[in-house]
C-alpha cells in the first residue's frame, strides 16, 4: 500500500512517499515559495536530489509540481509509473479544536471544523485545507486523511485545559478559549514507544514526561498512554521559549510594548512574539541551536542567556510534569535538539536528583536511536527517543483507508 504524507506550511509544502509493506519511505520533498516568484520543489530519494524551478500561484500548483516528480521517468527520480498506485494521502493538519480525539476521513464537515479553526491557526490551518482541497481535485477517488496536532491532547482534564479567565469567553466564539497543544502525534508516538522500549505497553499506570525539542518546543505529561497535560496552549505560542516563539510570558508585557512602540496587537503577536523571540529574541544570534552553540562557546553571552532560558523553563517543566502525575517511570527526549543535543539534556536535567532523576554521562554524550541515558540507578529512566511524525501521519491514513 503506497501513502503519500503532506505537510502544508503557508508558502511550503512538504511530501514523503511511503510503501507501508515494509514502511519504507520511497522519496520524500519539499515546494518552497509557494505564491511567491521563483519557487522551487527539491524532490529526494536518499541523498539523490532533483530539483524543479517553477513557480507555484498556489497549493493546487504545488501539489500538481509534486504529483510531476512522483511519476516522472526513474532515471529523474520517478518512483510511480502512475498516480493510480498511490492508495490514500494523509494530511498533517494544526488545529481541530476540541472536535477531534483522533485521525479522520475528510469530508465537507471535516473540511468545515478545519475552516472553523482558521483563527487559531492562521498561518497554518489556510495551507493545510489548501493541500487538502488540492489533492481533492487532482485526486478525486483517492481518500484523504486529516491528522491533528491538536487530536492526542483532547484527554487532558478540565483543569488541565481551563485558562483562568472570565469563564463568559470560553464557549462564545464559536471555538473554546482553552489549551488545545500541539506536537501531538510526535507525543503520541515518543510516549507509546517509550512504553514499549521498558516493556510497559498498555500498563494503565506508565507515566512519561516528554520533552519535544525542536524549533518549536513543547511537553507533555501521559499516563497509561493519554495526555494529562502539555505545555503549548490556545496556539502553539504558549509554553517554554523556543527558536523565534517568546513561549509564556506575562500578557501585560503586550499592552506596555504596543503603547510604546505604536504596534498593533496583529504584529505584536504574529510578528514580535511568534517571528522575532525565543532564544532567537535573546541572543540576537539565531534560532538555530546548533549556531547557539557555536557562539556560545566563543564567549557570546547573550547566547549562552538564551540556552541557560531554555533549559531553566525545560527543567521546571519537567518537575512540574513529574509532580502532576504523581511520579515519573520516564522522561523522554525528541526532536532536533531532543535528539542531538547532549548538553540541553544535560542542563535540563541537572538538579533533579532530589525526584530520582540520575543521568549517565557516557550515555548521554553517544549517538543512536532509541536509547536509556540514565544510571542504572536512577528511579526515573531517562530515555531518547528519535520521533517520527510522519511515519504516524502515515500509518492511521493507512489503518484509515483500509477501513
Ligand atoms: P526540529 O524542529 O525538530 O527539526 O529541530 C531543529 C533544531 O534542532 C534546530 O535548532 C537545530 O539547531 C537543532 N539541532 C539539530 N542538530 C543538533 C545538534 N547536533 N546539536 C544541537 N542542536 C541540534
Amino acid at each position: 500500500m503506497k501513502i503519500l504524507v503532506i505537510n502544508g506550511g503557508s508558502s511550503s509544502l512538504k511530501y514523503q512517499l511511503y510503501d507501508m509493506t515494509g514502511g519504507d519511505v520511497l522519496c520524500k520533498g519539499v515546494c518552497e515559495r509557494i505564491g511567491i516568484a521563483d519557487g522551487i520543489l527539491t524532490h529526494r530519494i536518499g541523498d539523490a536530489k532533483y530539483p524543479y524551478k517553477q513557480d507555484m500561484k498556489d497549493h493546487t500548483e504545488a501539489i500538481a509540481l509534486v504529483f510531476k516528480a512522483l511519476t516522472a521517468p526513474a532515471d529523474n527520480g520517478g518512483v510511480l509509473k502512475s498516480l493510480d498506485e498511490i492508495d490514500a494521502i494523509g494530511h498533517r493538519v494544526l488545529h481541530g479544536g476540541d472536535k477531534f480525539t483522533q485521525s479522520i476521513i475528510v469530508t465537507p464537515e471535516v473540511e468545515k471544523v478545519i475552516e472553523d479553526c482558521f483563527p487559531l491557526g492562521p498561518l497554518h490551518n489556510p495551507a493545510n485545507l489548501a493541500g487538502i482541497r488540492a489533492c481533492k481535485k487532482l485526486m478525486p477517488n483517492v481518500p484523504q486523511i486529516a491528522v491533528f496536532d491538536t487530536a492526542f491532547h483532547q484527554t487532558m482534564p478540565e483543569v488541565a485545559y481551563t485558562y483562568a479567565i472570565p469563564r463568559e469567553y470560553y464557549d462564545k466564539y464559536g471555538v473554546k478559549i482553552r489549551r488545545y497543544g500541539f506536537h501531538g502525534s510526535s507525543h503520541r508516538y515518543v510516549s507509546a514507544k517509550a512504553a514499549e522500549f521498558l516493556g510497559r505497553e498498555g500498563d494503565p499506570n506508565f507515566r512519561v514526561v516528554v520533552a519535544h525539542l525542536g524549533n518549536g518546543s513543547s511537553f507533555s505529561a501521559c499516563k497509561g498512554g493519554e495526555c494529562q497535560d502539555t505545555s503549548m496552549g490556545l496556539t502553539p505560542l504558549e509554553g517554554i521559549p523556543m527558536g523565534t516563539r517568546s513561549g509564556s510570558i506575562d500578557p501585560a508585557i503586550l499592552q506596555f510594548i504596543i503603547n510604546r512602540e505604536n504596534m498593533d496587537v496583529g504584529t505584536m503577536v504574529d510578528k514580535v512574539l511568534n517571528k522575532q523571540s525565543g532564544v532567537l529574541g535573546i541572543s540576537g544570534v539565531s534560532s538555530d541551536f546548533r549556531d547557539l552553540e557555536s557562539a556560545a562557546a566563543d564567549g557570546n553571552k547573550d547566547a549562552q542567556l538564551a540556552l541557560d532560558i531554555f533549559c531553566y523553563a525545560g527543567k521546571k517543566l519537567i518537575a512540574g510534569y513529574v509532580a502532576a502525575l504523581g511520579g515519573a517511570d520516564a522522561i523522554v527526549f525528541t526532536a532536533g535538539v531532543g535528539e542531538n543535543g547532549p548538553d540541553t539534556r544535560a542542563a535540563m536535567c541537572e538538579g533533579l536528583e532530589f525526584m530520582g532523576v540520575k543521568l549517565d554521562p557516557d550515555e548521554n554524550a553517544k549517538r543512536g536511536g532509541e536509547r536509556v541515558i540514565s544510571a542504572p540507578d536512577s528511579k526515573i529512566k531517562v530515555l531518547v527517543i528519535p520521533t517520527d511524525e510522519e511515519l504516524v501521519i502515515a500509518t492511521d491514513t493507512m489503518k484509515l483507508a483500509k477501513k
